[in-house]
């Protein structure tokens, strides 16, 4: 699992099970098992690729999903939850489901860095004032919509710290997300663990 490598396939026509005739193995992801919540993340990545990309390849969910399990192998603990979170958001964006933080998902409005942004699960993204009334919203502080746009990479600078709860919420919206936009109601196991922290202490 996780593992990188060139697979060799015998295509048979006729068949649509073919012949895994050898598998040259390029990257084994060992750093991943330092800790829980690096390879819980990296199941997500794969289970995302799994249940989201198309049967046909795609190389640009592949590269980002690789360098995703690189950096998760490679960051401090202290960034981990932010670069687990960036690149859970890199990959929805990769797959076709980015979703709009600096405008109006409704009728495209821009949205300004340094006010509430007020999100939307259903609609896809973020909602001007306007459009944000009579419909149910998750309004995050001033803060709060600043980590997103720097999670989804609207803006460049340093990957917020976050403390246990902040990360917890963050968890939250971009889990709820993948569920209602990719998730097409099938049980994502690797997501529900990565999201309630299951291997943590309460
Ligand atoms: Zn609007």
């Amino acid at each position: 699992m996780l593992s990188g490598g060139t697979a060799h396939i015998l295509h048979r026509d006729s068949r649509d099970l073919h012949t895994l005739t050898a598998f040259d193995l390029q990257s084994l992801p060992v750093r991943l098992t330092r800790d829980v919540g690096r390879y819980a993340t990296g199941t997500v990545l794969a289970e995302l690729m799994l249940r989201v990309a198309p049967a046909e390849p795609h190389p640009e969910g592949f590269l980002v999903l690789r360098d995703a399990l690189r950096r998760l192998e490679e960051a401090e603990a202290p960034a981990l939850e932010a670069v687990a979170l960036e690149r859970v958001w890199a990959l929805v964006s990769a797959l076709g489901f980015a979703p709009a933080v600096d405008r109006c998902v409704r009728d495209g409005r821009p949205l300004l860095p340094g006010e509430e942004l007020a999100w939307s699960v259903s609609e896809g993204g973020a909602l001007c004032d306007r459009c944000a009334r009579g419909t149910e919203v998750t309004v995050l502080p001033p803060e709060g919509g600043a980590a997103l746009r720097r999670l989804v990479r609207i803006e460049e600078g340093p990957l917020p710290r976050f403390d246990p709860k902040h990360a917890a919420a963050h968890r939250r919206l971009v889990a709820r997300y993948v569920r209602h936009h990719l998730g097409e109601g099938a049980p994502l196991a690797a997501l529900d663990f990565w999201q309630q922290r299951a291997w943590a202490p309460a």
